[in-house]
């Protein structure tokens, strides 16, 4: 298959040296197809779209589906994000939103946005998944007086149209809530959204699916994809479904070249986490950081950090512009330098965990949830500019929906196919000159 980056982006044999695999209980099984099958339904990637897809075709509409994964399921951003499950999804701030698409659709997208975070809840209530939750709602902390300013404003102003409650806290209130330090300007505490073990989600997902009658078969990639009377062959080394209809979950995995292309569409990119070894009480005060709750800064190239449950610190960034080792290396080596900056009492607490992922971003610049066009029966969802631990599990329900036939109530906004770039070989060039044009911006 041909996608964007080097080959070792993809290798899903190699083990992802994440925290989360230490720390999940063991991969359902999940063998590799076997033989010709049918299905109602194909769903091409085991992440969270394709997961609660899965489940909302088994369990609301009684479809019979088969979910393919190229690795295990999880194995693409799934399992191995941040773990803030929150707002978000576009990189179209509220004003560029409003103008494009009006107010009102600016409201219903937000409330989509809720929605998705309560999906989440619901799913780890339902299914019974112990994910090691935290945090009520999410901080952003403005990385300069201007952007503090800027955010309050903001706040006020989802208060209002958007019913989105939240909390100013002043530069000299930051210390009083545990998220002291120099390195911030004030922030805004929004109640909305909480932080989860993104790979135990993902895992809990798997489990419910298979009991509710998915068939999940890990180590298939679906490597062609064509119509056959009437229906869809998808093709994976040595096995092939026939089923009238797929769902494509593969987001920033996109292939460029199996149909329908969604890879040219979409600006995979990559995002580091580095997390460290437990911190004391003490180190925690010398630092004034104790707070539970899940934040980011106010950058266009933002930093995303937590407390896990067990004391450990969660720190992620943008990732390499490449993976190749050397490129991976001095990203790693940046993603420490950030932090030390940020955090500089913590400057002598080792890391244990390093790792990277793809994110995806479209040229619309806000995600997809809906058919694929000439492709009758097809579906997609992908897009999440990073922020789909919420809005992949309810882009995923609202396709399946769509796959049995109802007509979701969905904002303009994501109804948009995204088009494909344009010279798309030309894209990781966008993605350095995009990065560099930000990285400005952020210091200004
Ligand atoms: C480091 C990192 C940190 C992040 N942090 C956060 C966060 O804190 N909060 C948040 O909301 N979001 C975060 N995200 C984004 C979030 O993880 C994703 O938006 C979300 O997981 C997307 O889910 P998905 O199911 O659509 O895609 P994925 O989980 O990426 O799944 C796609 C799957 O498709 C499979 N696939 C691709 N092609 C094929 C094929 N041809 N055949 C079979 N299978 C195929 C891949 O192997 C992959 O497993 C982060 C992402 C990364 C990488």
């Amino acid at each position: 298959m041909k996608r964007l980056f080097e080959s070792a982006a993809y290798d899903t044999a190699a083990a992802v040296p994440s925290l989360w695999e230490e720390t999940a209980p063991p991969a359902p099984e999940t063998p590799p197809l076997e033989g010709d099958i049918q299905a109602d339904v194909a769903v091409i990637g085991a992440g969270y779209t394709g997961l609660n897809a899965a489940l909302q075709l088994a369990e609301e509409h009684h479809l019979s589906c088969v979910v393919l994964e190229a690795g295990r399921p999880g194995w693409g951003a799934s399992g191995r994000n941040g773990g803030f499950a929150c707002l978000g999804g576009a990189l179209l701030d509220r004003a560029q939103e409003i103008a494009r698409y009006g107010l009102e659709e600016t409201a219903r997208h937000r409330a989509l946005q809720k929605a998705a975070v309560a999906r989440v809840a619901d799913n780890l209530s339902r299914y019974d998944i112990d994910a090691d939750t935290h945090s009520e709602g999410e901080l952003e902390l403005a990385h300069t007086p201007r952007a503090f300013t800027h955010m309050v404003e903001e706040a006020a102003f989802a208060e209002r149209h958007f019913g989105l409650s939240s909390q100013v806290i002043p530069p000299d209130g930051l210390a009083e809530i545990g998220a002291g330090g120099h390195a911030f300007h004030g922030g805004v505490r929004l109640k909305c959204g909480f932080a989860l073990h993104p790979l135990k989600y993902a895992r809990g997902l798997v489990r419910a699916a298979l009991a509710a009658g998915v068939a999940i078969h890990g180590d298939s990639p679906a490597t062609d994809i064509r119509a056959e009377g009437g229906a869809w062959r998808v093709t994976t080394p040595g096995s092939a479904v026939r089923a009238r209809q797929v769902i494509f979950a593969t987001n920033g995995y996109a292939p460029d070249d199996v149909p329908p292309r969604l890879g040219l569409r979409t600006l995979p990119l990559f995002s580091s986490i580095m997390v460290t070894r437990p911190l004391n009480r003490d180190e925690m005060q010398a630092q004034g950081w104790t707070t539970d709750l899940m934040a980011f800064d106010s950058r266009i190239l933002l930093h995303y950090f937590r407390l896990l449950p067990d004391g450990r610190f969660l720190f992620g960034r943008r990732g390499a512009l490449s993976a190749e080792a050397r490129a991976v290396e001095r990203v790693r080596l940046d993603v420490r330098r950030a932090f030390e900056r940020m955090f500089p009492s913590w400057r002598d607490v080792e890391t244990t965990h390093f790792w990277s992922g793809l994110i995806c971003m479209t040229r619309n610049r806000h995600p997809y949830i809906g058919p694929v066009p000439d492709m009758p029966g097809a579906f997609a969802a992908f897009g999440y500019h990073g922020n789909g631990v919420a809005m992949a599990s309810e882009a995923g329900r609202m396709i399946a929906d769509m796959t049995a036939g109802k007509t979701p109530d969905l904002p303009r906004i994501v109804t948009e196919f995204p088009r494909e770039f344009p010279l798309p070989g030309l894209r990781r060039l966008y993605l350095r000159a995009a990065t560099m044009q930000y990285a400005i911006r952020d210091a200004l």
